[in-house]
């Protein structure tokens, strides 16, 4: 069984998130993090799930006993997810967040359970629920349907059949990998944010159509926000911008590497360590023997990547998180 710590359950969520749609960032604070999700904040605690040893079909997670405090002092427009990521089902489990907000007990910790058979169930056909012996019910789901989980999430914990009833139909019209739940078919999308094609073209021209981190051309290279979009100071600027060609974009938005503010390039260890975890690191020393160790910069200094938007940048992916 993989035992994913802290920063693997951050890199889980994100990616998860990630999948979900481009405007996402982090916005600090440490598990319950805090995350900036497509239209709102959201609140999130994570747990890594574990067997119970009790019975072969029950697990867990398991809480510190000030969770309900510190999800009462949220911001308070924020959104509350309480979850759980199994890294051998490659799945989530949710528990209800307002019979976690309504806990007044001390305890120094306390456990939230779900089912291995459940989240088995959520693995092949992308949802899955669970009502504990208390009568709460728990939503397990794939990464990629966080998005529907988030939007649906009230109505998923109290009214179930008719929540999902419902989640069949509103995300019908969506073209994206049909799912089944209870025979039904469920659609669902990612969001994409539209671009602005004056910032692509004024990055790309500056960058001379070449990727900033690798020096290749070939028609493969596009303008990457240094500050995400999604974000108040991403703005649409040649100075929040870096011309990326598509591995080192890509490389870049999920935090795999990294930009100091000497414009020197560097690989996120801890997202390196969570990936050699998931066994999802293959090809590693090719793709560190090809990395630049500094960025190719424009011709016109007023055109480089500014400083605060690189640590900016840097922050709101995780990057500096330890
Ligand atoms: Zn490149």
């Amino acid at each position: 069984m993989v035992i994913l710590n802290k920063m693997d359950l951050f890199h889980a969520l994100f990616d998860a998130f990630r999948q979900h749609t481009d405007l996402v960032y982090f916005d600090g604070r440490d598990n319950p993090y805090r995350f900036f999700f497509k239209d709102k904040f959201v609140t999130v605690f994570i747990g890594n799930i574990h067997s119970t040893s009790r019975t072969p079909d029950e697990y867990r997670i398991q809480c510190p006993g000030d969770l309900p405090e510190k999800l009462r002092n949220r911001q308070r427009e924020d959104k509350v997810l309480v979850l759980g990521f199994s890294a051998d089902v490659n799945t989530f489990s949710a528990w209800d967040p307002d019979r976690l907000l309504d806990r007044k007990s001390r305890v120094q910790r306390f456990s939230l359970y779900t089912r291995l058979s459940r989240m088995q169930e959520a693995a092949a056909q992308g949802l899955s629920t669970h009502t504990d012996t208390d009568g709460q019910i728990v939503i397990m789901f794939r990464p990629d349907l966080i998005g529907l989980y988030v939007e649906n999430q009230a109505a998923l914990h109290r009214d179930t059949d008719r929540a999902l009833q419902r989640i069949a139909r509103d995300y019908k019209q969506f073209l994206a990998r049909p799912i089944a739940v209870k025979r039904q078919r469920i659609q669902v999308t990612s969001t994409a944010y539209p671009r602005n094609p004056r910032f692509r073209q004024a990055v790309l021209e500056a960058y001379s159509y070449r990727c900033a981190m690798c020096g290749i051309q070939l028609g493969l290279v596009d303008a990457a926000h240094i500050v995400p979009h999604a974000h108040l100071q991403g703005h649409d600027v040649v100075s929040n911008g870096l011309a990326l060609c598509s591995l080192h974009h890509r490389s870049f938005d999920t935090g795999l590497l990294y930009v100091r503010d000497d414009y020197s390039i560097h690989l996120n260890s801890s997202r390196v360590k969570h990936l050699k975890k998931m066994g999802r690191a293959d090809g590693l020393s090719r793709y560190e023997e090809q990395l630049r160790s500094e960025l190719l910069l424009p011709a016109n200094d007023e055109w480089f990547p500014a400083p605060d938007n690189l640590s900016l940048g840097s922050e709101l992916r995780g990057v500096e998180l330890a």
